[in-house]
């Protein structure tokens, strides 16, 4: 049926957004990795010329907040690169388990090759009860590790490229023991009058000329602005992990909101 025959609610339980565009749901999940095969090699270049750096102090905070003890139990959803595990096994001085979970394995391989080359190694197999990074291949919706075996579950800038973020709350509330944790870090729609026009004027024009320049693709760039604009805002995102089931959820704005943690308690 062409798009324009759908009814609102056929568009909600069909359509699915990518950037500005509304696609078929079937289809975002194709073109997310798509995005993500082209940006691998030079995404975490991308990131910190982007963000001048900034990601490193928000994934900082995100790690702050989780506060990863020896011996815990994290899944980082949507993980990529592996930046985020590796910070937080850091932060638990080596000794937690951490397991990064992400759909692309071009994003695993190139974290991989990255740790390697500092002399470190992630496990494609959990090991047997030693700490470490692991890697698994798989969807936020449908996450390949058993009921209740995590302590805390992370996912930075992964819920926005997710189809049904519904059920990838859902399944972080799965995955999570009772009492565990769970944070969110993401980009967020800003509503502040002058520092949503330079917000604007950056990211639909810088970025895709920086994308251009240095990892020679406009277009994953375009869409990362497109994409941010279309996520919930935090209020609204805060009512979906509340409809998921958590409890005591908090918002955390950072840099004026750019971008948000938020937390919360498996009950
Ligand atoms: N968390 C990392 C970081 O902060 O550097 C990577 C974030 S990157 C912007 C988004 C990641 O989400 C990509 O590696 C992509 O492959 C992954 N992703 C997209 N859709 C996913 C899904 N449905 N399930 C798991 N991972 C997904």
């Amino acid at each position: 049926m062409p798009p324009e025959d759908l009814t609102a609610q056929d568009r909600t339980d069909h359509m699915a957004d990518f950037g500005y565009h509304d696609i078929p749901r079937a289809e975002k999940q194709r073109r997310v990795r798509h995005v993500f095969d082209r940006v691998a090699s030079r995404y975490d270049l991308m990131n910190d010329l982007m963000s001048f750096g900034v990601h490193r102090l928000w994934k900082n905070h995100l790690v702050d907040l989780v506060r990863p003890r020896p011996g815990e139990f994290i899944l980082d959803v949507a993980g990529g690169t592996g930046d985020v595990a590796q910070r937080l096994f850091d932060a638990a001085t080596g000794q937690a388990h951490i397991f990064l979970c992400d759909i692309n394995e071009a994003m695993i391989r190139e974290g991989r090759a990255r740790a390697l080359d500092h002399g470190e190694t992630w496990a494609l197999h959990q090991g047997h009860g030693t700490a470490g990074i692991t890697l698994l291949c798989g969807n936020a919706e449908n996450l390949p590790v058993a009921d209740a075996c995590f302590d805390a579950y992370t996912i930075a800038f992964g819920l926005r490229n997710v189809t049904d973020k519904a059920k990838a709350l859902a399944e972080a509330y799965r995955v999570l023991k009772p009492g565990g944790r769970f944070f969110c870090l993401e980009f967020s729609p800003i509503a502040m009058p002058l520092l949503d026009r330079a917000y604007d004027l950056y990211s639909f024009t810088v970025l895709p000329q920086l994308g251009k320049i240095f990892a020679g693709d406009a277009e994953p760039y375009r869409y990362l602005a497109e994409s941010i604009r279309r996520f919930p805002d935090r209020n609204a995102l805060k009512n979906m992990i509340i409809h998921a089931g958590f409890g005591t959820v908090k918002v955390r704005p950072l840099s004026g909101g750019i971008v948000v943690i938020h937390s919360a308690w498996r009950i």
